[in-house]
């Protein structure tokens, strides 16, 4: 059993041209006949038989758009990508016939690598144009710069960045057994790992000592970072961990969780394999493109 790789939103392979993202150059890359642009509106994409549609961005004049306008993801090879989000529905699902818009999270169990990567990098960055119009240090609405990957304040001239919100997600283990947890609002049978953001101050050790303590009340030792995905929804970056339970009684928190278990090696496995025990399915295991499911892999192989 092998964990994805690359894992999934990731991979993009793009250069991101950073000294050639204004001006001059980027009017040429929008006006390159090689360019291609994908639609979005409110975050979903537009997709016909499965893949996301590719237009030139000059098929895109003339609409109501989001901002930054178009959205200069980088460079695939000699190919200018870019992403234009819509401010009306109609506008983008009739742009091409026999295309309909989507969300990304039906899309991730379709999607080749490429293009989740491609999709996950857009509706993160126009994720945070949509939540950050005003500038944050005096309240002037500030201005998309550099191809819609930074904004600026006019009044200030205040840069601000795209905001990636760092969260431990983690694999409590105790000899051959780990602890999946249930989230209130999740469907019956569905555990996956504990997961929870980090706070100012803390390093992603002391992080995942807290949350684990904070949601199911058990100590662990030695956290041990293992892989990161990110995560655009909006634009999370999951560092996944493995550590080591001191005690194992489970005290739930509930506004946090549902119900937490320990699970055997072999109930896991099982799940992951598809093949069930006698007394049916365990539980229901997150799908393979999130980092629990690659993290839960991980320690399968181990
Ligand atoms: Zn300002």
């Amino acid at each position: 059993m092998t964990i994805q790789t690359p894992i999934a939103f990731t991979g993009a392979p793009l250069d991101l041209a950073e000294n050639r993202r204004s001006g001059d150059d980027l009017a040429g890359f929008l006006k390159d006949t090689n360019a291609r642009a994908f639609v979005m509106y409110h975050g979903r994409f537009l997709v016909k038989s499965g893949d996301l549609v590719m237009v030139h961005p000059s098929q895109i004049k003339g609409t109501h758009l989001y901002d930054p306008g178009p959205l200069f993801l980088g460079l695939d090879g000699k190919v200018p990508m870019f992403a234009f989000s819509f401010a009306k529905e109609e506008e983008a699902a009739g742009l091409v016939k026999g295309a309909a818009l989507d969300h990304l999270r039906n899309l991730a169990f379709l999607m080749d690598g490429r293009q989740l990567a491609l999709a996950g990098r857009a509706k993160s960055l126009f994720d945070w144009h949509r939540s950050h119009r005003f500038c944050s240090n005096c309240g002037a609405e500030s201005k998309p710069q550099a191809g819609g990957v930074t904004r600026q304040c006019p009044a200030c001239e205040t840069d601000h960045f795209p905001r990636v919100n760092p969260v431990v997600i983690m694999l409590v283990l105790d000899g051959d057994k780990c602890l999946l947890g249930r989230g209130p609002n999740w469907p019956e049978a569905a555990y996956s790992a504990l997961a929870g953001f980090v706070s100012p101050g803390e390093s992603l050790s002391e992080a995942c000592i807290r949350e684990v303590k904070e949601e199911v009340n058990i100590d662990v030792a030695n956290p041990e970072y293992k892989l990161s995905q990110p995560w655009p929804y909006p634009g999370q970056l999951m560092m996944g961990m493995f550590c080591e339970a001191k005690n194992t009684k489970i005290t739930l928190d509930p506004k946090e969780l549902a119900d937490a278990k320990w699970f055997t090696k072999d109930e896991v496995r099982s799940v992951f394999e598809g093949t069930n025990p006698q007394k049916g399915t365990p539980f229901i295991c997150p799908p393979d493109f999130t980092i629990a499911h690659q993290l839960i892999k991980l320690w399968l192989a181990n």
